[in-house]
């Protein structure tokens, strides 16, 4: 339910009816805008919740909200969230590139991969420690090792830095190193560690399970939001469909649909969608066309030799013909671009009195 108070009601009122909401066995979100405040009760909604809330002093209204996922909905939080993760706005009016290799495979390929994607205008850098692999045989990631290169990449370069974690045990290793904790697609419903990573303070960057819908994806989201962990942003990167032309099918509607049910930024990975690297472009600027707020891309200097994903893989070259597309849609629909090592020009928009 979200409760709407008064617009005068003071600190003291909004704690008791805060204070009332625990009582009452929801947990409470609060968000403090300029003119109210609006408390979001959390939890099993029973039909006598609505008047005992709607009854306490300063209360102007009780809503119920209708969606499943409640935080993740816009009926909770009608305006887009936008957060800054080390220097880089995400959500706002400018779109986000983030790139890199699909896996640390040493520290050469980081820099270089990492060199090149700045200079095209990339502004986070990707990489993973930590390998979902359909084959127990095939390279599994470097682990803590592949994190640390991955960090002092980010920090030579000035650029925020996103890793897959995909087992709970992984997750306080992985705080140490990352600005973005990346969900797998395979682990859309690993709910444990979801709620691991809704205890931490990094954003998230939540993938869409190929065989998901889009509620069951925002279903997820929720599970971080409800643990604190508001900087939560979906990505799209592709269904199983009877399509048997591409690796998966880039679902374009999920952008605009994801936008218009949640306030959480929406980025796409044309990448894991395409699985063939002549496609990502296309894909890509069709996501910002839709409405997405960014991409994941994966590119390396030398695919031919990486050790994963490498048909996927964009060239740098590649990559700079695209970013220099995506910024043309960009444009023609009224969005700017996140520049590499640009300040983000005013505070992000806060929600839950963070
Ligand atoms: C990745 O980003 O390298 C990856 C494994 O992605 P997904 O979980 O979407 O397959
Ligand atoms: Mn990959």
């Amino acid at each position: 339910m979200i409760v709407v108070m008064q617009s005068g009601a003071d600190a003291a009122t909004i704690d008791h009816v805060i204070e009332r909401i625990e009582q009452l066995g929801m947990k409470p979100h609060v968000s403090r805008g300029q003119f109210r405040t609006i408390i979001g009760a959390i939890g099993d909604e029973t039909d006598a919740l609505l008047p005992q809330l709607q009854s306490l002093p300063g209360v102007e209204s009780v809503v119920p909200i209708m969606k499943p996922y409640k935080l993740a909905s816009r009926e909770f939080h009608p305006d887009q969230s936008q957060f800054v993760i080390g220097g880089v706005r995400v959500g706002g009016p400018g779109c986000v590139a983030i790139a890199g290799p699909c896996a640390v495979e040493n520290e050469t390929t980081v820099f270089t991969v990492g060199r090149a994607v700045k200079a095209a205008g990339a502004t986070m850098l990707r990489g993973g420690a930590y390998k979902p692999r359909t084959s127990p045989y095939s390279f599994q990631g470097l682990g803590e090792e592949g994190l640390k290169i991955l960090r002092a990449a980010g920090d030579e370069l000035g650029m925020p830095v996103v890793s897959e974690v995909m087992d709970p045990r992984q997750v306080p290793v992985a705080v140490k190193y990352v600005d973005v904790l990346q969900m797998g697609a395979r682990n859309m419903q690993n709910f444990n560690l979801l709620s691991e990573v809704g205890q931490t303070t990094r954003p998230v960057l939540l993938k869409r399970r190929p065989s998901a819908s889009v509620k069951e994806w925002l279903m997820s989201a929720e599970y971080i939001l409800a643990q604190g962990n508001k900087q939560v942003l979906l990505c799209e990167r592709g269904i199983k469909t009877f399509e048997t032309s591409v690796r998966y099918t880039f679902d374009v509607s999920a952008v605009p649909v994801a936008k218009r049910e949640s306030h959480l930024p929406v980025f796409v990975d044309p990448s894991h969608a395409a699985g063939e690297r002549d496609l990502v472009a296309a894909l890509a600027l069709a996501g910002i066309a839709a409405g997405a707020d960014g991409f994941i891309v994966e590119v390396h200097d030398c695919p031919e030799k990486a050790m994963c994903d490498g048909p996927q893989a964009l060239t740098p070259d590649m990559f700079k013909d695209m970013i220099a597309q995506c910024k043309a849609v960009a444009s023609a629909i009224g969005r700017s671009w996140e520049l590499p090592g640009a300040k983000p020009s005013a505070k992000p928009l806060a929600w839950g009195g963070a």
